[in-house]
């Protein structure tokens, strides 16, 4: 099969008329930040915020004429829009959508509309934020993942922090996703982990600069259209933060729960908080905290050292009504492991570490399946963290 070129790829989208100004969309310069790497496609849409949700079927057939393309193998177009100052809501959100934002609300009604489906034969999704990047929310979302496999479950991870994707390194696992029919990803699998990452589809040296409404349909997709098959949990390794993409896309969700993870300085600098308000705003039960790089273990003389105030996390969880799930020192072991592709949880499975990351697992199952037999998954969840 020949490669595919961006020049054949604009000839085909020159054929997709935007309805309403009846012009193709390449001359309409709506076509922006395509990547084409053996034969995967993406690229993106710019539409009018207030247009999103109709703009639906222009954005399958773009993806149509692109996907009937010699050589394409998959395609991927999101639909993005400036973030439009009239709205005043986060974006992404089509309008005339219920926002289901006010308090109180059950989470199996969030929202509402075709986004708030929940995937089927995904029985819970659980979220994992941070308030800032770099505090190891990945690592730690890998390896309970994997410490889930471990315990008879079947788990898959799904990487929204299309921002820095790192499942795919963490995971150890490269190359594409097959998609037999073209529509329907097949997830990647390793460690008995099923996994789906924008870093699979994308370059990992490619700039990509996301915007809200893409930022939803990255994550729409990954979780609609991949063959996820049955699992009992699905964990999110959401992007870092607590801004307006964040709260877009836990709402968008149908979130079962929320670990959030902080390093013992974030939550002096009241991060973690912010991560709780964010999930409360949208009711999504908070299922605990877990603090990283908690405490400095020496690997030459095992010395405990207290570089930042360890501690914090259980007295802040303490204060917020948070359940404090456990925590992981700051270790060579974890760090080389995780970035090597080989989580300390398989690789070294009698560490204490892993022993660390196997009880905040069970914990955290332990809550959600609470949940699932309560009907939480599926339906309103009877426990709201107030
Ligand atoms: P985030 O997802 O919050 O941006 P990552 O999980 O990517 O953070 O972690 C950032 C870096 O810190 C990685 O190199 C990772 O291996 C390392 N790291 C994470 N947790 C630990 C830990 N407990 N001990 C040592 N290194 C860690």
């Amino acid at each position: 099969m020949s490669a595919v070129d961006e020049a054949s790829i604009f000839a085909a989208l020159k054929a997709i008329v935007e309805p309403r100004q009846q012009k193709d969309i390449v001359s309409l310069g709506m076509v922006s930040g395509l990547v084409v790497k053996d034969g995967n496609v993406g690229f993106a849409i710019e539409v009018d915020p207030r247009q999103g949700a109709a703009m639906e079927p222009l954005r399958k057939a773009a993806e149509k004429a692109v996907y009937d393309l010699d050589g394409v193998t998959s395609v991927t177009v999101v639909l993005t829009a400036e973030k439009s100052s009239a709205q005043g809501q986060p974006q992404g959100q089509p309008q005339g959508q219920p926002q289901g934002q006010s308090q109180g609300q059950p989470a199996g009604q969030r929202g509402g509309g075709q986004q708030q489906a929940l995937v089927p034969g995904v029985r819970s999704i659980v979220a994992v934020a941070s308030g800032k990047g770099g505090v190891g929310k990945s690592t730690t979302t890998t390896n309970l993942a994997l410490a889930m496999v471990q315990l008879g479950l079947k788990v898959g991870v799904l990487d929204a922090d299309i921002y820095g994707p790192s499942q795919p390194r963490m995971l150890g696992i490269s190359g594409r996703p097959s998609s037999p029919d073209g529509k329907i990803l097949n997830p990647m699998e390793n460690y008995g982990l099923k996994c789906m990452s924008m870093g699979f589809l994308v370059a990992e040296d490619t700039p990509m600069i996301w915007r809200g409404p893409m930022v939803q349909s990255a994550l729409q997709q990954m979780l609609r259209d991949v063959d996820w098959g049955e699992l009992d949990i699905l964990m999110v390794d959401m992007p870092p933060g607590t801004g307006d993409a964040q709260l877009t896309m836990a709402q968008q969700v149908p979130l079962t729960g929320a670990v959030i993870v902080s390093t013992p300085q974030d939550i002096a600098l009241l991060d973690a908080r912010k991560g709780l308000n964010m999930f409360r705003k949208v009711d999504v039960p908070v299922l605990g905290i877990v603090e990283n790089m908690s405490v400095f273990i020496c690997p030459n003389c095992g010395h405990e050292s207290h570089i930042f105030s360890h501690g914090g996390a259980r007295r802040e969880a303490e204060k917020l009504g948070m359940e404090f799930l456990g925590e992981l020192p700051l270790d060579i072991e974890i760090r080389e492991t995780s970035d090597g592709g080989r989580p300390i949880v398989v690789s070294n499975p009698d560490a204490a570490q892993a022993k660390a990351y196997g009880a905040i697992a069970a914990r955290v199952w332990e809550k959600v399946s609470a949940q699932i037999d309560a009907g939480g998954a599926r339906q309103a969840p009877k426990i709201v963290m107030q």
